[in-house]
C-alpha cells in the first residue's frame, strides 16, 4: 500500500462543508477502507486514514491529527482561499 503525506490546511483557507474529522485515538486512522493509499500527518507522519482511494480523499476531507493537532487535508487539493462568499 501506498503511504501519502498529506498537507496542512491554510489559514484562510476556504471551510467547505464536511467539516473536520478528530482523530481521537493517535494510534488508530479515522478512516478505514479498502483502497490502495495510507494518508499521514504530514507534520508528525502519524497514520489518519488508511485504505482510502484518492476519490475518497477530496476537499471536503479534513483530518485532525491525534497527535500533533494539526488540520490536514489530501495533498492533491488545490489550495482555495476563502475570497468569495455565497
Ligand atoms: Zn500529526
Amino acid at each position: 500500500m501506498a503511504g501519502k503525506t498529506m498537507r496542512r490546511v491554510q489559514e484562510g483557507e476556504v471551510p467547505l462543508d464536511g467539516g473536520t474529522a478528530v482523530q481521537d485515538d493517535p494510534g488508530r486512522p479515522v478512516f478505514r477502507g479498502n483502497g490502495e493509499n495510507d494518508y499521514l500527518c504530514v507534520e508528525c507522519g502519524n497514520l489518519l486514514a488508511s485504505g482510502m482511494n484518492p476519490e475518497h480523499m477530496g476537499k471536503r476531507v479534513r483530518i485532525r491529527c491525534g497527535r500533533c493537532r494539526t488540520v490536514n487535508i489530501a495533498a492533491e487539493v488545490p489550495v482555495e482561499m476563502a475570497r468569495r462568499r455565497l
